[in-house]
């Protein structure tokens, strides 16, 4: 991955690159941004520009061996850590236990795909959206093990590991090595939250931080690499946040579940059907974790859209009939306050989803609640 291709986060390239180009790497760096900031993509054009035979002072060459290996990601000196679960297609001694090299075709496949995926889209591709990833104590040896060998080709061994959120306690077996790493060693760690990763990798790595990806950049890019009609980019530039990543999910219309799903869960609000509240907190049960937490991002996407849409009449640009009618619908019932008073009780149902509260009492609350912010002014946050 060239530094070019990474969207936006300019200050970050710079930065990045004049440590390589004065020869003062930090050993062990924290990339930390919200999902869809960019965070992988910039390691693996990180790593491609140090391990780069003809490196400018702008970006990798894109064409020595070293390049081609690392955009093909099999670079012998760059290795890459990510949560998983076994491989139930890798056979395996009684005494091995699974490590990430299991999966390496289907890493590949992924990162070619979007290195600005989430966790939840990496476990699709491993068809185990509601199992518990981690990375385990045998790959935490795995990299203490590779990080004994001298590098291959390049002058450094670099070593990715994304969302050290799921490193166990398991980490604490590598902080001696981030703390001491052998000679020309390079640590990227890319995380999403800083408030799940141990304490103790934190104060033994130097944090870089990512932010939101600017509106007009999204624009730029999504025109640029996927050829989006100019109306359209600017839509989902603004839907997205700052999340490139959203966009691309946007573009690609993946959510098309998610969002019928919020049209029917409004529709039963908004014309009070009380009666199939108990059935649709069924159906948001059998979701599972993670498409209750899409579900409710699609929500919120859609709840910012209505408030552009009640203050400056511009409808989005991916809304069809029936979205129109119901943004119409709630831009007229509905005051900014009140709005807002339901983005905050989404983002409450949000919050206790992500920590595996009750997914059926949760929405039934959400139900109860959100119905009452639509149709009156006293709605409590009381979930
Ligand atoms: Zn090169």
């Amino acid at each position: 991955m060239l530094f070019s291709s990474v969207i936006g986060q300019n200050a970050v390239k710079k930065l990045l690159i004049q440590s390589v180009q004065s020869g003062r790497i930090p050993h062990a760096q924290l990339f930390l941004g919200s999902p869809g900031t960019g965070g992988l993509a910039m390691a693996m054009a990180f790593a491609q520009y140090v391990h780069c035979e003809n490196k400018t002072a702008e970006d990798s060459c894109g064409k020595c061996a070293g390049c081609i290996k690392s955009q093909q990601l099999i670079h012998p000196d760059t290795h890459y850590t990510f949560p998983f679960i076994a491989n139930p297609d890798v056979k395996k001694k009684s005494d091995e236990k699974p490590i990430c090299s299991d999966w390496a075709a289907a890493w590949r496949k992924a990162l070619a795909e979007t290195p600005y995926m989430n966790v939840f889209q990496w476990m699709q591709q491993l068809s185990a959206e509601n199992k518990q990833a981690n990375i385990n104590a045998a790959e935490c040896n795995e990299i203490i093990k590779k990080s004994s060998f001298k590098s291959f080709e390049s002058a450094y061994k670099v070593f990715v590991i994304w969302m050290p959120e799921y490193l166990d306690k398991e980490g604490n077996k590598l902080l001696k090595l981030l703390e001491e790493p052998p000679e020309n060693t390079l640590f990227l760690l890319v995380a999403e939250d800083e408030k799940n990763i141990l304490a103790t990798i934190l104060s033994r790595t130097q944090l870089v931080k990512f932010t939101p990806i600017e509106e007009s950049t999204i624009e730029r890019a999504l025109i640029e690499f996927k050829q989006t009609d100019p109306a359209l980019a600017a839509q989902v530039a603004i839907i997205a946040n700052g999340n490139y990543n959203a966009a691309l999910e946007l573009i690609e219309n993946d959510d098309f579940e998610s969002e019928q799903l919020w049209l029917e869960w409004v529709d039963l609000l908004v014309n009070q059907k009380r009666a199939l509240w108990l059935d649709f907190t069924e159906q948001f049960q059998r979701l599972g974790r993670e498409k209750q937490k899409h579900f409710i991002a699609t929500g919120l996407a859609f709840i910012r859209q209505v408030l552009v849409f009640q203050q400056l009449q511009i409808p989005s640009a991916l809304w069809k009939e029936k979205e129109l009618n119901l943004s119409r619908n709630l831009a007229e019932k509905m005051s900014v306050k009140q709005l807002e008073k339901w983005v905050s009780l989404l983002n409450k149902l949000l919050f206790y989803i992500e920590r595996n509260g009750n997914a059926k009492i949760l929405c039934l609350n959400a139900c109860i609640y959100s119905a009452r912010i639509i149709h009156s002014t006293s709605g409590t946050l009381a979930l």
